[in-house]
């Protein structure tokens, strides 16, 4: 039989490694195969961890046991956020998978892969285990030669530490914060407030306990889904309040009012501090212009990028930028790891709470005020038929084609873009006030909808 190519195999990997349902698209077999391919791809010993999910185990041991029969040992780190996993990974220097479905529905799990520099794995290289994959070209060794597993219970303890070595860990000890942490039955259950107690905070946990059906709440840290961290907020007791998603790369806030801050409203406060003059931060098209206003003042350079985290992460990781991050609350600072990391985020927190003494909802209004609307449309013509259509309507304006078309407003901007998994526009509206930017994205979801029918 001829052997399949690149061009005659879907891929399985995408933005955030192979998604699925275990036992109906993401079964035993599938995922020992992929583990063959995996081991047959690295060829050395492979860190592997997994997040709290019910069918993480099954999924573990069925890519652990492919990796196994392809001659390489693996160090099993049991449950571990994603960060802390990539970090063991970049600290050893060695590739890692991860059995993980990040902040989706509990019926979902998935198998990501990690580069030995601890980032996420580079598109090109996914592409090679697909092909292993699909051409079964798994290395199967003599009984003699089978991996070993071996556990190391050191990674949260190391995690921790490597976190709090990036911040002036005296100078938050000496505050005493007060801090919610909500960890949604997640990853972060056990290293979070481990790393909060380390740093002199005072902690109240919520939905501490690992559950992995996240019976406590929708694992998206979305401020609908964190009524229960913004009612003890709103108590008025506590200093700052923390949420993760399921896997903990990521963390959003919530002030000392119980007010929700927006996650580019975190990443421009986190850059206001810790950048200085001629230094690099990276930020897709989608972030707010607050970031830029800020970058400017404080003379160093912003680069925008496409949106998706692994590609703000390898720009920065070219670029030699000190800072990255999505608006999703997805904060990547480059002397601690080039990946997005909810503990280092909630760290670079206090730590500006620290060193200017004010409280989150003071800190908030230093950010220049910007809105931003988000609306998303059914596509029903291709992507590149829409967007001539779309060109045809604007005339003459400034437009930005990093990703999908950003058109710069007199008022704002406006970002269209399809999106990679579903037959949707995803539209996103910026401008210095709320009515105005909600105004913006309607009126292109409405342009959008007109140009479908014709
Ligand atoms: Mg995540």
């Amino acid at each position: 039989m001829a052997e399949l190519n690149e061009k005659d195999f879907p891929p399985l990997f995408g933005t955030n490694g192979i998604r699925g349902v275990p036992n109906d698209d993401l079964t035993v077999e599938f995922s020992q195969a992929i583990g063959k391919s995996i081991g047959t791809f690295f060829g050395s010993k492979i860190a592997m961890g997994r997040d709290t999910r019910d069918t993480g185990q099954m999924i573990f041991d069925s890519v652990c046991s492919g990796i196994l029969s392809s001659g390489c040992d693996l160090i099993d780190l049991g449950i571990l956020p994603t960060p802390a996993i990539q970090y063991y990974c970049k600290i050893n220097k060695m590739p890692g998978v991860i059995i993980t479905a990040s902040h989706n529905p509990p019926q979902f799990n998935g198998i990501k892969c990690i580069a030995s520099d601890g980032t996420e794995l580079e598109r090109e290289s996914e592409r090679k285990i697909e092909l292993i994959y699909y051409n079964k070209k798994y290395l199967t060794v003599n009984w003699d030669k089978i991996g070993r597993a071996f556990q190391d219970n050191n990674a949260p303890g190391m995690y921790v530490a490597g976190v709090m070595s990036k911040v002036d860990r005296d100078n938050i000890r000496s505050r005493n914060f007060k801090v919610v942490v909500d960890t949604g039955n997640g990853a972060a259950f056990s290293t979070t407030p481990t790393l909060l107690r380390e740093l002199g905070c005072r902690v109240v946990t919520l939905n501490a306990n690992p559950d992995g059906k996240f019976t406590s709440r929708n694992s998206e840290p979305r401020p609908e889904n964190l009524t229960e961290l913004i009612s003890v907020m709103k108590l008025g007791k506590f200093d700052l309040g923390v949420a993760h998603d399921g896997d903990a790369d990521r963390a959003v806030f919530v002030d000392e009012k119980g007010n929700f801050i927006d996650g580019d409203v975190t990443l421009s406060l986190i850059v206001k501090n810790h950048v200085k003059k001629g230094e690099k931060v990276v930020t897709p098209v989608s972030s707010s212009d607050a970031l830029s206003e800020i970058c400017k003042a404080k003379g160093a350079q912003l680069i925008r990028t496409r949106v998706g985290a692994p590609i703000v992460s390898r720009t920065m990781i070219k670029e030699k930028a000190l800072l990255g991050g999505e608006e999703n609350g997805g904060v990547i600072f480059g002397p601690h790891q080039y990946c997005r990391d909810g503990a280092m985020t909630l760290s670079l927190f206090l730590d500006l709470m620290a060193s200017t003494g004010m409280k989150p909802s003071e800190l908030i209004k230093t950010v220049p005020e910007f809105h931003m609307a988000k609306e998303s449309v059914k596509r029903d013509k291709e992507w590149s038929v829409l967007e001539k259509d779309i060109l045809k309507q604007l005339g003459d304006v400034a437009l930005d084609r990093t990703d999908g078309l950003k058109i710069m407003l007199v008022n704002g901007w406006v970002l269209l873009r399809p999106s990679g998994t579903e037959p949707i526009i995803r539209i996103y509206g910026e401008s210095r006030d709320e009515k105005t930017a909600k105004e913006i994205a309607n009126d292109y979801k409405e342009m959008i909808e007109k140009l479908n029918r014709h």
